[in-house]
């Protein structure tokens, strides 16, 4: 990875693996103008998840999608975007269990978020359930 200051080569100092989101976190510095920042390596699900609709199609899996259908039922909250963040690290952990072999019923990601947003904040849940409904 280049130096996003300069573009000149780069060393990684310190690395990480960050359990929660099944990541790599990387601290580089460039060998030109010795600036510091952090890389973070993590999976592409589009590439390995698919979710599977009720009428059977699959789609790739969008974790920008997750995370966006968190933050808008989380916009009441001062702290939204932090807070979807850390949200969207749980469903992904839960999600992680539950796929198999790369397929996810959409019904399982619905309940899986339900659950989540249940348990940090109702008025979240709420908006959630009322925008996406599994039932036929
Ligand atoms: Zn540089």
């Amino acid at each position: 990875m280049v130096c996003v200051y300069c573009g000149s080569l780069t060393q990684v100092t310190n690395s990480r693996s960050q359990k929660r989101n099944n990541g790599v976190w990387r601290r580089r510095r460039c060998l030109h103008c010795q600036s510091i920042f952090t890389s973070l390596e993590t999976v592409d699900y589009a590439q390995v998840w698919n979710v599977q609709s009720i009428k059977g199609t699959y789609t790739p899996f969008s974790q920008d999608k997750l995370f966006l259908s968190i933050w808008q039922s989380c916009r009441h909250r001062a702290t939204a975007k932090e807070d979807a963040r850390q949200l969207t690290d749980t469903v992904m952990e839960k999600l992680r269990l539950k796929q198999q072999r790369g397929i996810l019923a959409v019904y399982t990601v619905i309940d899986v978020v339900q659950v989540v947003l249940n348990r940090f904040d109702k008025a979240a849940s709420v908006y959630y359930a009322a925008r996406h409904s599994h039932k036929p």
